[in-house]
């Protein structure tokens, strides 16, 4: 039976909210990242029943770049559950990095002509890959935090819905994290495993309605090349936004006289060339991913901006 011995989720701190309950959605500290994903959706179940909605402040940061089903299953989230879901979305203001608050109904779509994502692309020199996953960063862990600090909020907890059966990935946080945000794993503490995830959701009248494969960014680099070719098998036009912003960057790393070698997802792998291999009838089904929520790599990248109290 799994227990919740090590989570440390308390009724919040008022005095540490600055900001005015009125004018200010965010009325605690206790800030629960919701990727879209099953695992942090569970770990969301669990935090209301142990604490209650009015306790927790809930944020999605959307990408652009995720399948509408992500977004359906946010919304289904915040309805079926009355836990009301701050939507964010990384922009640029006043050629500043900003976000903004967006809804269901207006979030950005993968296949929308601009995206949260193309903003990022369109200020930045390379492209994010395995090495440098500034997008995560960007996207959703900066994103969160530049909301939050404009709220008034100055520290917060955040709680992050990593499974026992991944745990390592708690260690690359708990190393990378900056010291204004106090992480924890309350899936991980409580030895939740991928078996406990999806017999809960099994058992809900809703659910994520896409494979695994399918979770976070359609083609995002970090994905096994297996998943991403089979992706782009069943939807060659998915494949076209990250062509293309290989086309760009390169483009651009030419006219200013740079190697071109940050234009690629994929170092020596081109994302056409996967479009074409993706047309053959066998497929690599060997290779694993590159363990992604967005929390590891983003985390990392958290504290370039003068904000580490
Ligand atoms: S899912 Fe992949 S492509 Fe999307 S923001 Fe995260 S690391 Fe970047």
């Amino acid at each position: 039976m799994m227990t919740d011995s090590k989570t440390t989720l308390e009724p919040p701190a008022p005095a540490r909210v600055r900001c005015s309950d009125w004018l200010c959605p965010v009325k605690n500290t206790n800030i629960v990242s919701f990727s879209g994903g099953q695992t942090s959706g569970f770990m969301l179940r669990r935090l209301l029943d142990k604490v209650g909605a009015e306790n927790l402040t809930v944020i999605f940061c959307n990408t652009g770049k995720e399948y509408d089903e992500t977004l359906d299953f946010v919304n289904d989230v915040q309805t079926r559950w009355n836990v009301p879901v701050t939507w964010l979305e990384y922009c640029r203001v006043n050629d500043e990095h900003s976000w903004r608050v967006v809804s269901y109904e207006t979030a950005a779509r993968r296949m929308d002509a601009r995206t949260p994502f193309d903003e990022m692309l369109e200020w930045g020199s390379t492209l994010p890959n395995v090495r440098g996953r500034g997008c995560s960063g960007q996207l959703k862990v900066r994103t969160m935090k530049r909301y939050l600090l404009a709220q008034g909020l100055e520290t917060w907890d955040s709680y992050i819905g990593i499974r026992a059966d991944e745990s390592h990935r708690t260690l690359e946080i708990l190393a990378q994290c900056p010291k204004y945000i106090t992480p924890h794993f309350p899936l991980n503490d409580a030895g939740v495993t991928k078996k406990d995830v999806d017999g809960f959701w099994d058992a809900q009248p809703f659910k994520l309605n896409i494979p695994n494969h399918k979770g976070n960014c359609d083609l995002c680099f970090l994905k096994a090349k297996w998943k991403r070719l089979s992706i782009m098998r069943e939807e060659p036009a998915a494949a076209a936004w990250w062509i293309g912003w290989e086309r760009k960057m390169k483009a651009r790393m030419e006219a200013a006289g740079k190697p071109t070698g940050g234009a690629m997802w994929v170092d020596g792998v081109s994302y056409e060339g996967l479009l074409a291999e993706s047309q053959h009838p066998e497929f690599d089904f060997n290779e694993h991913d590159v363990p992604c929520s967005c929390a590891v790599g983003g985390y990392r990248d958290a504290d370039d901006e003068g904000h580490n109290k």
